[in-house]
């Protein structure tokens, strides 16, 4: 969060009042800084430099196609679960060549789409889903490139909600059935085998599933390799965590220690999927306190973003730091305050009994490290409108997704003739 800092009293995104932005956009509006998204990544290229790596960044932790684009410059490749992710990395600029297509549930159209952008792979999930590429693909006289996610049944000790490695979650193939697929792949006329891949969760804190899983995918890779398999990408996926609330993260060095020693002598191109990694603590959501309300048993501080906006601490119970934006007088002390959102369900609560500066209503708040499944993972949940995000480079910004007028926002439901004739809704074709 090296990029959020106070500067004569104000928290700043760079070089940017939030202050000041937050009288334009008006609240709440998620921001995100350039410099913090370009500084990760590059961090992470450094890392990995020597290897023959491809950073395919998984666009479902931020999908703003202006931070995409922000990568995409660097060199980024894309990882999307959707055509609509597809169709943003393209329009970002992202080489179709780099792009990698995962997700548990691809559609047949999203298969043709993938494979008429000629993207670099597929990595599919299950047997079935590799029967249907073959169709679509052959449908279109092509081949799929291909790499087989591995469930490498390792417990990547995060959040039960973000761990994907497990034999008890729906995700990639069991390593007991690897060699049944890898013999259908080969025999496919619409596949061509290239790859493995594997991504166990997110938010890893800890080397040692990192270690397990590549071990095991690196093993089955060489003794593939051995049978004669014409295997030639190693995907070792995303996950790679950050500080929200003091956790160490992965040491980048580390991490790029593990991969070479995992990777070592292997004839493979790599790919790597982060997600939350470069984009986590470049983006922040200002929010204005409402009002300050003192219950029985304890004080709430009610702010004008809410559950629909960040959902976060509702779905994960994740944490998010709080830091007021015009700074606290020095010795201002702190008093154990629940920060809610104006939502009608409990759990549209950011924070419970957490120690604030006294805050007052019209104060201004930052709820850090909100660049990654953020805005994202937004809805209109209670008629809400869509939150603004604002990009900022150096002293400028730029609003990268507007908020929606409520016009446009009703414009979005047509209604049937027989209760309103006069804007009739289509039938047929949704
Ligand atoms: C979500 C996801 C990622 C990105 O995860 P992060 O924790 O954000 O790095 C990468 N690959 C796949 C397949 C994913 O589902």
């Amino acid at each position: 969060m090296t990029a959020f800092q106070y500067r004569e009293g104000v928290l700043h995104a760079e070089a940017v009042s939030l202050s000041a932005l937050a009288q334009t956009v008006g609240t709440p509006f998620y921001c995100y800084a350039s410099g913090e998204i370009e500084g990760a990544y590059s961090a992470m290229e450094r890392a990995l430099s020597g290897l023959p790596a491809t950073i395919c960044y998984a666009l479902k932790a931020n999908g703003n196609l202006a931070v995409v684009r922000t990568l995409a410059k660097l060199g980024a490749g894309a990882d999307v679960v959707s055509e609509g992710e597809m169709r943003i990395a393209l329009a970002a600029g992202v080489p179709a060549a780099k792009i990698v297509f995962a997700g548990v549930g691809k559609t047949a159209e999203e298969m043709a789409a993938g494979l008429q952008a000629d993207i670099l792979q597929f990595n599919v999930e299950s047997v079935p889903e590799l029967e249907a590429l073959s169709q679509v693909a052959e449908s279109l006289g092509r081949r799929a490139p291909v790499a087989l996610r591995v469930n490498p049944d390792v417990d990547a000790m995060t959040h039960a909600k973000i761990s994907t490695g497990q034999a008890e979650n729906k995700f990639g193939i069991d390593l007991g059935h690897i060699q049944d697929a890898v013999k259908l792949a080969l025999d496919l006329p619409g596949i061509s085998l290239e790859g493995l891949a594997v991504h166990i969760g997110s938010q890893l804190t800890d080397l040692a599933p990192y270690r397990a899983a590549f071990g095991k995918l690196t093993a089955l890779y060489r003794d593939l390799k051995g049978q004669g398999v014409p295997l030639r990408r190693l995907d070792f996926g995303g996950g790679l965590g950050i500080s929200y609330d003091g956790e160490t993260p992965p040491d980048l060095a580390a991490y790029a220690a593990l991969v070479r020693e995992c990777a070592a002598g292997l004839p493979a191109e790599l790919v790597f999927e982060p997600g939350r990694f470069l984009v986590g603590n470049a983006g922040v959501l200002v929010t204005r306190v409402l009002y300050v309300k003192q219950g029985t048993a304890r004080r709430f501080v009610i702010v004008d973003a809410a559950m629909n906006d960040l959902i976060r601490p509702s779905m994960y119970d994740a944490f998010h730091a709080f830091k007021p934006v015009a700074a606290p007088a020095a010795g201002a002390g702190e008093m154990p305050v629940d920060i809610v959102g104006p939502i009608c369900e409990t759990a549209d609560t950011f924070a419970r009994q957490r120690g604030l500066p006294p805050v007052a209503a019209g104060d201004l708040l930052a709820i850090c490290s909100s660049g990654a499944y953020g805005a994202v993972m937004s809805s209109t949940y209670n008629g809400r409108r869509l939150v603004p995000e604002v990009l900022v480079r150096g002293g400028d910004h730029a609003i990268v997704r507007a908020r929606p007028s409520y016009a446009a926002m009703l414009a979005e439901t047509p209604l049937p003739d027989w209760l309103d004739p006069a804007r009739p809704a289509a039938r047929g074709v949704a």
